[in-house]
């Protein structure tokens, strides 16, 4: 009998693909274990064991695996099924999701490296460096081509390697290697042989000569009292020493080094006790637990500072003392450290955070201790591709600020959402999902009333302080009487110095980082491109340049007008920079900081700034929407909005909704602690249906005229969207594309196809794109949609002209 394996290759192939493997290593195989297998031509990859059986493939032989990567398996049982779900709902391959989930330290790489052919005699027509690599090879079995580099002692080597290939001395190995390494911690300990108290004497008497050396033994048996392993940089500091004393001390055979593996990422494990629920916190609290004894998901709408996260703490709790594993799902800018910090002081040692900042090795960890139910990993804080960890006993998912969008992968695929991914998740482990924010997803709220999700409300903020009060101002009244000072009207400067005058602090949000997002030439009106994107490039004063923020691109501020020559190029519109700027100007004896993606990189990008903020070093902080989430500083008594209009006039659907939700959420960071706090909002329209929403917090209004509009023009969550995109460095060819899948399309969909059309950027990278759009009616079968959507993908994927056109599906696009 043969034995086969189908696996799950990281590249999206509709199909599993299948291997052949012994008998011993089908006894051996387990589902979720990884191999390393040969794909395509002579690349190496690492696949996941989906399937043992005995049945060969048809079309093609099946191949042997190279090697078996775990000795159990590291992707559950649960997971695959997960897989499954969000491989179908989001129509993309199991493929697709195995290299999203996984670390990539687990998606091994092949690295080339050289072999010598055994059969190789020639030796005498080897050049002088063609023959120190084969006496290297003598030596040892493989080397990299980083070895023979070293070997040769210069860097150009693939010459030399060419040349050996085509005299058949040597062959090319694709190998592979784990990339992971944990971090190894350098301990030192007493050889074996001094080790008892009778031969500290004789010890002594060893080293009585060499005083550096005496020093450090007595320091090492004054910190040994202590019962502790001793780490070597403990050692040295302790007897005030250098590493070479210590190595004379190895070398004689007295001291040795040993190595302790160490997770790289840990938290003290102080912990507190928790705080008091409010009495409205309370009643909250019992609702959403009896809500749980009938419904799997339940949405707390909590308003800004109600203490929705002091909620979170107690069922945590609870869910951890039953003993089973607690989920935290945040969008990544939430994932502060101040959030982080507080879940810390309340669950300290079971608690892991899981970050696309943290290192590859990091995460690797994460993931183990995930898969072993280890202490440390009952609660997982992280942003949405924590959903991929394995899991084995999930009691709980919060998804907290479940209206964020970010909780949308858009690209690559998997295109999943995340807080609907979570509740298929809850669903699979049989555990509960609670959603939280203050401004609920038209999505999730619509769920709620429709007694889908349980719903509970939490209208007051903790202390009984009120919401902020929010003053619309009237920009185009203020330009037209001349009291604006650069971007700041009168009204705002003058709040922001009555906070300042009381010391207290100030938040400014602008939706665009850079200096001003157009440079616009006063002659003849055109602004410089990107070259590569259909867009114009931002002016980023700091630098003097200009950038692209779709992709990269950047180039000096040029001096003249690349039309027509003129050298009067001026700034359009406004960014974080600018305003910084402006602040710097106006108030001169204050500090300003800078919160955008520009300041913020690095792993303590947004920890710097957060916690310069926090300790009142800085006054005025200016910032994008990152101000918005998850911060809770108590001395801000002022939210200031520079301008309302560029977020209202987004062409987008849910731009009404999205503006909504921003602007509570920043105008939330006001008046948290004790005073109630004020924001001032710009815009040109001050009799904005949104506007007026925002100001009087009427989040039902905006849910009512938002539905009405949905239905309207025929949008979630009366129908669902399904979005394709085609693109092509040839222009003409994805037009041809685009109106042939456009038309098939509308042959089975009628007039629920929107396009193809012409997206805003039409071009990016070089690559011309075009959407087409299924909007799916309530009633339609999702899976027969589906089905036919990807019997006219396949269509046109064999068609020869289009099959160079990339096309990706967007299910519930957002
Ligand atoms: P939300 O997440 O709803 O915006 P938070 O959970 O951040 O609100 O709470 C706002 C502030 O009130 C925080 O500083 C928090 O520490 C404090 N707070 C909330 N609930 C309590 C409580 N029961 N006892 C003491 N302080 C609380
Ligand atoms: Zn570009
Ligand atoms: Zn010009």
């Amino acid at each position: 009998m043969s034995h086969f394996i189908n696996v799950i290759l990281p590249i999206p192939l509709q199909k599993e693909f299948t291997y052949k493997i012994t008998a011993a290593e089908a006894d051996y195989l387990q589902r979720g274990m990884r191999v390393a297998v040969e794909f395509g031509k002579s690349k190496v990859y690492t696949a996941l064991v989906y399937k043992i059986h005995e049945n060969a493939p048809e079309g093609y032989e099946a191949k042997d695996i190279h090697q078996i990567l775990d000795e159990k398996p590291i992707v559950t049982e649960t997971q695959l099924k997960h897989w499954e779900w969000i491989a179908s709902y989001y129509m993309c391959s199991l493929g697709d999701v195995f290299r999203a989930a996984l670390p990539s330290a687990f998606l091994l790489e092949s690295e080339t490296e050289i072999l010598l052919v055994p059969e190789f005699l020639e030796e005498d027509s080897l050049s002088d460096d063609e023959f120190l690599i084969v006496e290297a090879l003598q030596h040892q079995a493989r080397l990299s081509i980083h070895q023979i580099m070293a070997i040769l002692g210069k860097k150009n080597v693939f010459p030399t390697i060419k040349k050996m290939l085509g005299k058949k001395a040597i062959s090319i190995k694709e190998q592979i290697y784990e990339q992971y390494k944990p971090k190894l911690i350098k301990y030192i300990q007493l050889a074996e042989v001094w080790n008892s108290d009778e031969k500290l004497t004789e010890l002594l008497t060893l080293v009585n000569r060499a005083k550096k050396q005496r020093e450090a033994v007595l320091t090492f048996f004054q910190l040994k009292s202590t019962k502790k392993p001793i780490k070597v940089s403990d050692l040295q500091e302790a007897a005030n020493t250098s590493a070479s004393v210590l190595k004379s001390l190895v070398d004689k055979g007295i001291f040795e080094y040993y190595f302790i593996q160490k997770d790289r990422v840990e938290f003290a494990g102080e912990t507190s006790e928790m705080k008091e629920l409010s009495e409205h916190q309370q009643v909250a609290y019992k609702s959403i637990k009896e809500s749980f004894e009938t419904k799997q998901t339940v949405l707390l709408k909590g308003i800004t500072s109600s203490g929705k996260t002091e909620i979170y703490v107690k069922f945590i709790n609870e869910v951890l003392e039953s003993g089973k594993q607690v989920l935290y799902l945040l969008p990544e800018i939430a994932l502060t450290t101040q959030l982080i910090e507080r879940l810390q002081y309340y669950f300290g040692a079971n608690l892991s955070v899981f970050h696309s900042k943290y290192s590859m090795n990091e995460r690797v960890e994460v993931w183990n201790n995930v898969l072993n139910n280890k202490g440390k990993a009952q609660l997982i804080i992280g942003a949405r591709s924590s959903l991929f960890l394995p899991f084995s006993n999930l009691g709980l998912i919060i998804v907290d600020e479940e209206h964020e969008t970010s909780f949308k992968q858009f690209d690559p695929a998997p295109r999943y959402h995340a807080r609907d991914a979570a509740i298929v998740l809850s669903n699979i482990h049989k555990a509960k999902t609670l959603l939280g924010s203050a401004t609920p997803s038209i999505e999730s709220f619509t769920n709620a009333q429709q007694g889908k999700y349980g719903y509970v409300e939490l209208n007051r903020r903790f202390g009984n302080v009120l919401l902020p009060e929010i003053e619309l101002v009237d920009i185009k009244e203020k330009y037209r009487k001349k009291r604006m000072n650069g971007h700041f009207s009168d009204r705002l400067l003058e709040m922001i110095q009555d906070a300042l005058n009381e010391k207290e602090q100030v938040i400014l949000f602008q939706n665009r980082r850079g200096f001003a997002p157009v440079v616009e030439c006063q002659t003849c009106g055109v602004s410089p491109q990107c070259p590569q994107c259909d867009v114009s490039l931002t002016f980023h004063s700091y630098k003097k340049e200009l950038r692209c923020h779709y992709c990269g691109y950047r180039q000096a501020m040029p001096h003249n007008c690349g039309a027509c020559g003129s050298n009067e190029l001026n700034t359009k519109g406004f960014g974080t920079e600018q305003i910084e700027l402006e602040l710097q100007e106006l108030f001169p004896n204050y500090k300003i900081g800078r919160m955008d993606l520009d300041t913020t990189r690095g792993k303590y990008g947004y920890q710097k700034i957060i916690g310069q903020f926090q300790a009142q070093e800085i006054d005025i902080l200016v910032g994008t929407q990152m101000l918005s989430k998850g911060l809770d500083f108590a001395n801000v008594s002022l939210v200031g909005i520079l301008n309302a209009d560029n977020m209202l006039n987004f062409p987008d659907f849910r731009a009404h909704e999205r503006s909504y939700q921003l602007m509570v959420q920043v105008s939330g960071r006001a008046g948290r602690a004790q005073k109630r706090g004020k924001v001032a909002i710009q815009t040109f329209n001050p009799y904005h249906q949104i506007l007026q929403q925002v100001s009087t917090s009427n989040y039902n209004e905006m849910y009512k005229e938002q539905m009405e509009e949905r239905w309207q023009y025929h949008y979630p969550p009366y129908y669902r969207l399904i979005k394709i995109t085609l693109r092509h460095k040839d222009f003409n060819r994805v037009e041809e594309g685009a109106n042939w899948f456009g038309k098939s399309l509308t042959n089975i969909f009628k007039d629920n196809v929107l396009g193809p059309t012409t997206p805003a950027i039409s071009k990016i990278r070089n690559y011309y794109i075009r959407h087409i759009i299924v909007k799916i009616p309530q009633k339609q079968s999702l899976v027969h949609t589906k089905s036919n959507i990807i019997r006219i993908k396949n269509a046109f994927q064999s068609v020869n002209q289009f099959r160079s056109i990339r096309l990706n599906i967007d299910v519930d696009n957002y």
